[in-house]
């Protein structure tokens, strides 16, 4: 269903170049999971150099350094709930004005009592992951046997405590068929919102298998289908920005959208698990157009900022220097806020604005931060140039 009067996607009202939409923070490295795609490579304890309690709350308070609104503030790891300090960070950052949102793994240190915490130190959102539909899919994703029935109680404390629920998902070549299983899982289960990764190949996730261009077009264009179901948000897919302003103008000049086989198979799957129309209608998530460096920034367990969690460009520490001189003035930032600097079809594709590309697909294919994203299949309007390498 397509919603006309309804912004297709949504620009940030303040400046980019100045302040970003959302800063991810990896608490640590430690966690006691082994999953296949991890981009942070986690260790079993936190790495010597971990930001202290106290640098921590520096940071925090240089986000709320910022003027209003505020940075969104992610807690992500590694595990979370292996730092001690981490109900007392998120009350400081709650108590500071800044939204804060946790991303823990499902492990032992996973307790109702220690989420009711957090609730009440202020914690907005919390995610879990979900790789798989089954026990059996999930499980061998994440390395350790268990953890999908765990996750799947992991989201009724989360739900019963009053946080948002929010569930990962990192589609490959291995679990796509289960997507649409997936995607009845996360409403069976209530989430606020289902929040779709597009393997990168960094990390443990290198070996894994990505979806092909055209694969990846054909499930992007299934989630804008289904956004009616369930609030969708995509990390490293910015042509789901691209492909909302396609469906819009399709459906204002009546022109038929072609697909490819995945997206029909997808299509029928998900009309036989949840119907052909939703039990419950929504009007879909307007998609932000926020990007690695463009609005987000990532600063790891150690303090170095990068673009974003799976773009491997060191921007610089936070221990050295503030975080706003970073976003703002790193030649690296910059130039990833500059879409018309970009390579090969990126650089003058009419969508570039609002999509500009997955710059860490660029990176881990080309390691070109600013080449043509080879994982898009849209050729821009009278583009004669070059296809990125390993376009198909
Ligand atoms: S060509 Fe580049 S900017 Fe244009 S839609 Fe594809 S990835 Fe986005």
């Amino acid at each position: 269903m397509e919603h006309r009067h309804h912004p297709v996607v949504r620009e940030i009202r303040h400046d980019l170049n100045e302040k970003p939409f959302i800063a991810i923070w990896e608490v640590t490295r430690a966690c006691g999971l082994v999953c296949a795609h991890c981009r942070a490579e986690a260790q079993r304890k936190a790495a010597p150099g971990q930001l202290s309690t106290e640098e921590g709350k520096d940071l925090l308070r240089q986000l709320a350094g910022y003027s209003r609104p505020y940075p969104l503030v992610v807690f992500t790891g590694g595990d979370c709930f292996e730092r001690e300090d981490l109900v007392e960070l998120v009350k400081y950052g709650t108590d500071l004005g800044l939204s804060v949102s946790i991303s823990p793994s499902v492990t032992p240190l996973f307790t109702k009592e220690r989420l009711v915490a957090l609730r009440e130190a202020g914690g907005k959102a919390m995610s879990v992951s979900m790789d798989g539909a089954t026990a059996e899919t999930h499980d061998a994703f994440r390395g350790i046997k268990g953890t999908f029935d765990k996750t799947v109680e992991a989201t009724k404390i989360i739900n019963e405590v009053g946080f948002r629920l929010q569930i990962n998902s990192t589609l490959t070549r291995g679990n796509i068929r289960e997507a649409p299983a997936m995607l009845a899982k996360a409403i069976e289960l209530e989430a606020f919102m289902w929040y779709v990764f597009m393997l990168v190949p960094t990390g443990r996730g290198a070996n894994l298998n990505m979806l092909s261009p055209q694969e990846r077009e054909d499930t992007l264009q299934w989630l804008h289908d289904v956004s009616d179901r369930i609030a969708i948000k995509t990390t490293e897919a910015p042509q789901y920005r691209r492909i909302a302003f396609q469906r819009a103008k399709a459906v204002e000049t009546g022109q038929e959208v072609e697909h490819g086989e995945l997206y029909y198979w997808l299509t029928a799957e998900t009309a036989r698990l949840l119907g052909v129309t939703p039990e419950k209608t929504r009007i879909p998530r307007t998609p932000l157009a926020v990007n690695s460096g463009s609005g987000f920034v990532f600063i790891d367990h150690v303090g170095d900022v990068y673009p974003s969690g799976f773009l491997p460009i060191h921007v610089g520490s936070v221990k050295e220097k503030p975080l706003a001189e970073l976003y703002s003035d790193s030649p690296v930032m910059r130039e990833l806020r500059t879409p018309s600097h970009f390579g090969g079809k990126c650089g003058v594709c009419e969508y570039n604005h609002f999509c500009g590309g997955s710059r860490s697909t660029a990176y881990a294919l080309t390691r070109d931060p600013l080449a043509a994203d080879p994982s898009c299949v849209y050729i821009p309007e009278g583009y004669i140039g070059e296809m990125p390498v390993g376009w198909e």
